[in-house]
């Protein structure tokens, strides 16, 4: 089976040589953009390019108000910042997300908590989410309180695993419920739709990344997604040293982040974003040819739910148990076709070893079978 794998993603891909996991593709509107940022000498935090990306993000997004940063982890950051998380709360996630979720918690000096991930969306599952709660918090006026540690629980950070969205009407509704305030890791899902309406715009905050490996990349760089215009200005102004705009004067009326994204990045971004619907159709082919090809197989491809029109920014199939995972990672590594296991959970990461959890039976379930596949856009 898994060497007609090796075979049936060679025939997909054409080519003998090494099939990474996902590969950037740039054309001819990239590079004269990349250029034009170095002939105007415009690579920094002065240039059109930057205004440019965020409108055309509001534009595909339906997003009140994005704001660009230097990188994912930096919008998110911003996102916990901007949602109020202050030293010593805590902010509920997944143990099943990529680090940078809980580092952003661990820079706000907050700690993440882990609630286990649901079987559909591989994300934050909405019945572990409120047993949690009903479990572990009381509400004190509009504070949600942590019963034991008496820390105030600020937050809930769902991610949209590989693009498929999680439950965001139930995690939305038990959010108001508990006063606790939505923010979407929304990394890995531009172009992933809820019901009909973009991820990251349903919570009070999201952060995109448009990393190397992202459906679209920028070099490095990020997005905060803002439900209101003004908290899109606030986030404006504390990513952008908090300075009070001046003809010369320096003024900054408060401690601020250097996180913008220069104009270098965005020039390629915005290049990028022409590009994305076609990026997002072939993803969707891609999806298509693998489900049919695993049909019937002891492979389980990983599918959209049904509440979400996924980008499947990363294709992944479970295995039967962990040494069949082992054994389709070591076959298709070997034969130069690159594979991955999903990321160790958090609770597992010695940082993060002692942060409080829920039972994570499906997120340990899904850490020991999940295979990521090659999943870069095939121009046909
Ligand atoms: C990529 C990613 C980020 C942000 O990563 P950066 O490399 O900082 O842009 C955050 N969360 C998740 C789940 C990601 O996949």
């Amino acid at each position: 089976m898994s060497h007609h794998l090796s075979e049936f993603i060679r025939s997909l891909y054409k080519t003998k040589d090494f099939i990474p996991l996902h590969a950037p593709t740039f054309g001819d509107q990239e590079k004269s953009n990349v250029l034009d940022t170095i002939e105007t000498t415009f690579v920094s935090s002065v240039g059109k390019y930057v205004d440019e990306f965020e409108r055309e993000i509001e534009r595909f997004t339906e997003s009140p108000k994005a704001v660009a940063t230097v990188n994912g982890t930096a919008a998110l950051h911003t996102a916990l910042y901007m949602a109020g998380v202050k030293q010593g709360d805590l902010v509920i996630t997944q143990a099943l997300t990529f680090v940078a979720t809980c580092n952003a918690i661990h820079h706000m000096g907050a700690a993440p908590v882990f609630v286990d991930a649901s079987r559909e969306t591989l994300g934050l599952c909405p019945v572990a989410l409120e047993s949690f709660l009903e479990y572990n918090a009381k509400l004190d006026g509009e504070r949600c309180i942590h019963k034991e540690s008496r820390q105030v629980i600020r937050a809930a950070v769902p991610m949209h695993t590989f693009g498929h969205a999680v439950h965001l009407d139930e995690i939305q509704r038990i959010c108001k419920k508990w006063h606790i305030t939505l923010v979407e890791d929304a990394a890995e899902s531009l172009g992933s739709y809820y019901k009909g309406k973009h991820t990251g715009t349903i919570g009070e905050f999201a952060a995109l990344s448009f990393n190397g490996n992202k459906i679209i990349t920028t070099g490095g760089g990020g997005m905060v997604l803002c439900a209101s215009d003004v908290d899109g200005r606030c986030t404006k102004h504390i990513t952008t040293t908090a300075k009070v705009p001046h003809p010369y004067e320096f003024y900054h009326d408060e401690p601020g982040f250097n996180y913008r994204m220069p104009n270098l990045n965005a020039a390629l971004g915005c290049a990028q974003m022409q590009r994305l619907p076609l990026f997002l159709e072939q993803k969707r082919q891609l999806a298509n040819d693998y489900r049919a090809f695993f049909k019937g197989s002891n492979y389980e491809f990983v599918d959209e739910p049904n509440h979400s029109h996924s980008n499947f920014w990363l294709n992944a199939v479970l295995c039967e148990d962990k040494g069949a995972r082992n054994a389709l990672l070591e076959e298709q590594n070997s034969a130069g076709i690159m594979c991955r296991p999903i990321w160790q959970l958090m609770h597992k990461l010695p940082m993060f070893a002692e942060c409080l959890r829920g039972d994570l039976e499906v997120s340990e379930d899904i850490e020991a079978r999940l295979v990521n596949i090659p999943s870069s856009p095939i121009c046909r």
